[in-house]
């Protein structure tokens, strides 16, 4: 017998320290495993700034888990090289032989397979369930049942009552569970007033390390190193929730959706990466807002907005990404076969909205939500880029992405293409709503007003011939029918003409 009892696996989203893989282990019978695998960084192109941040935080966990006593057998990719996590998974299990395998479920299914397929037959594995959420996969199943759509709003309801959040009693406070009347305003003219600066974190011996490792070894993929600011540890990731609740959730919501040339992070929380690695805990991030709001009297709306991203959006989402895989891998309602323009890649496109998310993206591995889902995503539904492109695209940019995240979010808010499995209605809009929400069209060759000619914006263009390809569809939906109405005061040569500059504009994406 083997006196290694449980190996323990530990991933680059789970440095959880009260992970639920911790619990019960011995530190003289029980080993943590933690393995920088390449594949992890190269099945889709990671952004530096991304393989970066994971690398940089699972290191800085290792120690912190090794300060508590334990043994960690960490598999540095500068030092063992694995290929893949289950290389390294295969080579842990000859070396230290162990009596089980034991791991948090992980929220991406490739790697789950992966791992099961790779531990031998005759040993015990045991997943156990991911404490950090709120909502279990098996409550979360419970509530959506067999019902073929699910709503957001009326989860978020039921995680405000169960967690005492913003409640009095069993009603919301300030009488209604949502206030997003009174957010999402543009800038107007002036642009953006009083604009904080994000907290500034030290980058200590192992973030250099890991920022030079990665300049050396992933060189060719998108973003470089230059500007990490990310937290890589729990102390650090207090400190970023802290910066936001001091500073920028008192106007969170006003500007929620506003988008500024130069602007990347607005009174964003910029929390998303240190929630997904689990250096953060949702409910003490909800019940920090909640405090601040009673404390400091901040405005209800802002705060409301806040915790329904992370008490009802993000739990929601995970809970699709479980149920609906693997099916949502490969959704594709419209049937969408296009290829992902090269300057997805580069920004190097003569949209500036796309420019402008694109190039902010490769900066700083982060764009807010509504560049994500009315920019580049809005694009890419209505130039018929084929779903998975897309999200591969996603997964690889930005620095929050994991899967079970990242997936429902592109293909099903933003791509429609789970055929309106937990929206309404497709997100789109033509670049009257992009001129509206941001300064983007001042800067740009094209013209949002214009559908047809040599400055018809390419969003605008595309708007229309979607609604016209699918007016049906949208003439059937209550929420959409108006927006049939409108392209049908459009005169029938007019019409053509789109249809027309649109088929160009569809050929020759990568030109635009
Ligand atoms: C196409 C598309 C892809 C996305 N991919 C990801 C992804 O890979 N990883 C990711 O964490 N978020 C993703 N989101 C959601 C959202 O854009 C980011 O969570 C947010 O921009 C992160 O920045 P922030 O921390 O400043 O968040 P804020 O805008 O300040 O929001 C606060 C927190 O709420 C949570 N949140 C907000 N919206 C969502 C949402 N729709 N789903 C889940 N959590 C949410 C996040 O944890 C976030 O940190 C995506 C959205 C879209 C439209
Ligand atoms: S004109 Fe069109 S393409 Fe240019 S920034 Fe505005 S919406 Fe984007």
């Amino acid at each position: 017998m083997s006196d290694c009892r449980h190996l323990i696996l530990i991933l680059g989203d789970q440095l959880d320290a009260q992970s639920s893989a911790l619990a019960g282990i011995d530190p003289a019978q029980d080993r943590v495993l933690m393995i920088e695998a390449l594949e992890e960084s190269t099945h889709v192109r990671s952004h530096q700034l991304r393989t970066a941040l994971f690398f940089s935080a699972m290191r800085h966990f290792a120690q912190e888990l090794q300060a508590r006593g334990l043994q960690v057998h960490y598999r540095a990719l500068d030092r063992e090289n694995d290929a893949t996590l289950a290389a390294g998974l295969q080579a842990a299990l000859a070396q230290f032989k162990p009596q089980g395998l034991v791991g948090v479920e992980p929220g991406d299914v490739r790697v789950r397979e992966a791992i099961e397929a790779a531990v031998p037959a005759g040993l015990p594995l045991e997943w156990r369930e991911d404490t950090h959420f709120l909502c279990s996969r098996a409550r979360f199943a419970k509530w959506a049942g067999r019902s073929k759509t699910l709503r957001m709003e009326f989860f978020y309801r039921k995680m405000r009552q169960e967690f005492g959040v913003l409640m009095e009693g069993d009603e919301p406070v300030g009488g209604q569970w949502n206030f997003d009347a009174d957010n999402r305003k543009g800038f107007g003219k002036a642009g953006p007033q009083g604009l904080p600066t994000p907290r500034v974190f030290e980058q200590d011996e192992i973030t250099q390390d890991v920022l030079r490792l990665v300049g050396q070894r992933f060189s060719s993929h998108p973003g470089d190193v230059a500007h990490f600011n990310w937290p890589v540890t729990r102390a650090q990731a207090l400190l970023a929730l802290n910066d936001f609740i001091t500073h920028r959730l008192p106007h969170f919501g006003t500007h929620q959706d506003a988008m500024w040339t130069g602007m990347a992070f607005g009174w964003h929380a910029l929390i998303s990466s240190s929630l997904n690695l689990k250096l953060l805990n949702p409910l003490e991030v909800v019940q920090a807002a909640e405090r601040a709001w009673r404390e400091r009297n901040l405005e209800l709306a802002s705060v409301e907005g806040f915790v329904r991203q992370v008490l009802g959006w993000r739990e929601f989402i995970r809970g699709v990404y479980f149920l609906d895989m693997p099916e949502l891998k490969r959704a594709n309602h419209y049937g969408h076969q296009r290829a992902l323009p090269a300057w997805y890649w580069t920004g190097e496109t003569g949209m500036n909205c796309m420019r402008q998310s694109i190039k902010q993206t490769l900066e700083h591995g982060y764009a807010h939500h509504i560049q994500r889902l009315m920019i580049t995503g809005m694009f890419g539904v209505l130039a018929q880029i084929e779903p998975e492109q897309l999200c591969d695209w996603y997964l690889a940019v930005y620095i929050d992405a994991v899967e079970w995240v990242e997936l429902p979010n592109t293909a099903g808010m933003a791509l429609f293409a789970n055929g309106g499995r937990f929206t309404s209605k497709p997100y789109v809009a033509s670049g009257a709503y992009i001129k509206r929400m941001s300064n983007y069209c001042q800067g740009c060759k094209y013209v949002p007003e214009q559908r047809t000619g040599p400055q018809a914006c390419p969003m605008t263009t595309l708007y229309w011939n979607f609604l016209d390809t699918h007016r049906e569809s949208f003439e059937s939906n209550p929420r959409t029918a108006l927006m049939v109405k409108n392209l049908t005061r459009l005169a029938v040569d007019e019409r053509k003409t789109i249809a027309q500059t649109a088929t160009t504009m569809l050929e020759g994406l990568d030109n635009l």
